[in-house]
């Protein structure tokens, strides 16, 4: 009998589980899931996690297919011309595909001081450290730097938790929501007492210990700087040699394969595809996830992989437990008049943080069970009518919270 086809899955995060769950609906394939740590992080509720300690990280039990060996280590290298994963630990795991799924970390920041002097929050250390330091020093004036979703939603749990907060915006408090969303969120932010600064000179050029400095001169007391200003990704396709776009993601073509090693399938915030990637998030890593499965399945198949499709729905943000928007984009992902504020936010918020632990769940136990139907066959103008499982619980929550709160 000849051995079976080996597959590993670099990174356990959305997207890297969503695919290891997906390649076990081949019978014929060896699915092992190479991860850092033996549980899954939820990274969208690390804010939670910072402000209010409560959990966000899962066993991987539940939401891995028992097909999956789940690998504890992190990859150094890969080496695509003898198919190596080359380990930390020094051992080597060869592979027949690999998918690239190894996310986002914060991007590094170029600000003096910040280095230093700021806590970053992207990944689950990152939020243990700020924790603690939050803490360790309980009347702190607090700085939240960057002022997209991630700072906004830190924010908010902060200043609801007690703590005096300033969001720093450089330029624009919230810039990917619609002026209507951008409001809204300002609104709450107000009335939990956070003190937002935008517009020109705001933008921070020094950070120490007690202050951050800001371009028009201003010098803002700061206990605890938090760091929210952006993604970046690991270095590892690139320290592999691996083609990659200007951020350091794997560059892939529109079937989310590498341009370089045919045998290498990209996916999540860690994938380019055609040097146009993705708003990185759990919404598309959610969906390009399987997508990359099926790329490796066709291939082993011998049938031709589809082109990549993502279909954004919106973009939600929890502001505190009591508060929350729902920002309705296109599937293009361009932010619409429509939105959802307050109790119905804050329902579809916690409602789709359910449901993605759902969904990884539901697609360990049935393989393939989470579908996209594709009206057209490329994404080129991005605005082929997909639909899928979480889009539909989105929308049927979103009734249900017009229905309840009506304050869309
Ligand atoms: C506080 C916060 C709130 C967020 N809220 C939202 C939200 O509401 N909605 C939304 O859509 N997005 C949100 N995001 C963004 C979202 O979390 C990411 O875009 C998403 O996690 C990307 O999924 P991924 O599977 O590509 O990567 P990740 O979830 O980052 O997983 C990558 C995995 O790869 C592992 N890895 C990395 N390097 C290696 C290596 N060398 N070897 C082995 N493994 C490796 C990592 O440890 C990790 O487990 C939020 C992010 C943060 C930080």
């Amino acid at each position: 009998m000849s051995n079976p086809i080996s597959v590993v899955v670099i990174g356990g995060g959305y997207a890297g589980v969503m695919a290891a769950n997906r390649l076990t609906s081949h019978q014929d394939l060896t699915v092992t899931l190479l991860n850092p740590r033996p549980r899954f992080v939820d990274r969208i509720r690390l804010h939670e996690h910072v402000a209010r300690g409560s959990e966000a990280e899962l066993d991987f039990a539940r939401i891995l297919n028992p097909r999956v060996r789940l690998d504890v280590g992190s990859a150094t290298r890969i080496d695509s011309a003898d198919r190596m994963v080359e380990l930390e630990d020094g051992d080597a795991l060869p592979y027949d595909y690999l998918v690239y799924a190894v996310g986002s970390t914060s991007a590094a920041p170029r600000v003096p001081g910040a280095a230093e002097h700021a806590l970053p929050l992207a990944g689950l250390e990152q939020a243990r450290r700020l924790r603690e330091a939050l803490l360790a020093s309980p009347d702190a004036l607090v700085t939240v730097v960057g002022a997209g979703p991630t700072g906004i939603e830190l924010a908010a749990e902060l200043a609801e938790s007690g703590r005096r907060v300033t969001l720093l915006c450089g330029t624009l408090l919230a810039p990917s929501l619609h002026t209507r969303g951008r409001d809204a969120v300002a609104q709450r932010l107000a009335d939990l007492g956070v003190t937002v600064l935008q517009g020109d000179g705001t933008e921070v050029i020094a950070v120490d210990a007690h202050s951050v400095t800001l371009a028009d001169g201003r010098t803002i007391p700061s206990g605890i700087t938090a760091w929210a200003t952006g993604f970046g990704v690991p270095e590892l396709a690139r320290r592999s040699g691996l083609a990659t776009d200007a951020a350091g993601r794997l560059l892939t073509d529109e079937t989310l394969t590498s341009i370089d090693a045919p045998r290498i399938v990209a996916t999540g915030d860690a994938a380019s595809p055609s040097d146009a990637p993705y708003r990185m998030s759990c919404q598309a890593a959610m969906q390009l996830g399987p997508q990359a499965a099926e790329t490796v399945l066709s291939r082993i198949d011998g049938r031709a992989p589809r082109p990549v499709e993502v279909a954004f729905a919106g973009q939600c943000l929890s502001l505190g437990r009591r508060g929350g928007l729902f920002q309705v984009s296109g599937r293009d992902d361009v932010p619409t008049p429509l939105v959802i504020r307050s109790r119905g936010g804050a329902a579809l918020k916690r409602t789709i943080c359910g449901s993605i632990r759902w969904e990884l769940a539901m697609e360990a136990r049935h393989p393939g069970a989470f579908r996209w139907w594709l009206r057209e066959p490329a994404r080129g103008n991005r605005v082929a009518d997909v639909q899928h499982d979480a889009t539909i619980a989105m929308l049927d929550v979103h009734e249900h919270a017009v229905a309840t709160s009506g304050d869309a």
